[in-house]
């Protein structure tokens, strides 16, 4: 059976992509089957950009077909911050707690209670001769009040609607609607147009 390797330490993220990418006839791995792996240095100026450097980065070491996701939080009163800069929003040792707190004190800055914002997400795989692109947003409201204990990063800050963050939905519900669920969505149909029927 063909194998693919998650591209990615995000524990968070794995555990999302793996519950769609199930449905594929193919063995899915993760970095945490491979012990030491050095990370990508994650230095592009896009999603598209990082997702690609970390696929290609981690296809070279592995000789595995590889699926790479870079995502990221873009909230209008912030110009669009923190974007690709997400995960390090905080600085290089940032965490959930630390990210979540600077997009709380930024927000005080320009005296916003609430922003429309925008979760990005692109996916890149990349195998032999092989790179396939895709990507998934949804739009929601970053407000100051947190609600929830699912999910990960910015979402117990992440309302879908009025009433509900995506820290309060299953795994399941989130890749309904979220921008990893869509991007996932649209990278199974290529690959099993292009890649798994082949064999
Ligand atoms: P990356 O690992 O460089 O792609 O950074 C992704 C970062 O964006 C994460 O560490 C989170 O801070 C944020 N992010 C991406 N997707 C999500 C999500 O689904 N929920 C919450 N935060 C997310």
């Amino acid at each position: 059976m063909k194998k693919i390797l998650l591209a990615t330490k995000n524990v968070d993220k794995v555990r999302e992509m793996r519950l769609v990418l199930n449905e594929l006839p193919a063995e899915i791995l993760s970095l945490a089957d491979f012990a030491d792996m050095p990370d990508a240095v994650e230095d592009g100026e896009t999603f598209e950009d990082n997702a690609l450097i970390k696929a290609r980065f981690f296809r070279e070491r592995t000789g595995l077909a590889c699926l790479a996701d870079d995502s990221g939080l873009e909230v209008d009163a912030l110009g669009g911050m923190p974007g690709v800069h997400s995960a390090r929003f905080a600085g290089y040792h940032a965490d959930d707690a630390t990210n979540n707190q600077k997009l709380l004190d930024e927000l005080a800055k320009v005296g916003a209670n609430e922003s429309a914002a925008a979760y990005r997400c692109v996916l890149a795989f990349v195998d032999t001769d092989t790179e396939i692109i895709t990507a998934g947003k949804i739009l929601g409201t970053i407000k100051t009040v947190a609600q929830g204990t699912g999910g990960f990063g910015y979402d117990p800050y992440f309302y879908i609607d009025d009433a509900r963050t995506m820290a309060q939905l299953s795994v399941a519900e989130k890749n309904l609607i979220s921008h990893r669920g869509a991007a996932l969505k649209d990278m199974i149909l290529k690959l099993r147009g292009k890649f798994l029927t082949g064999g």
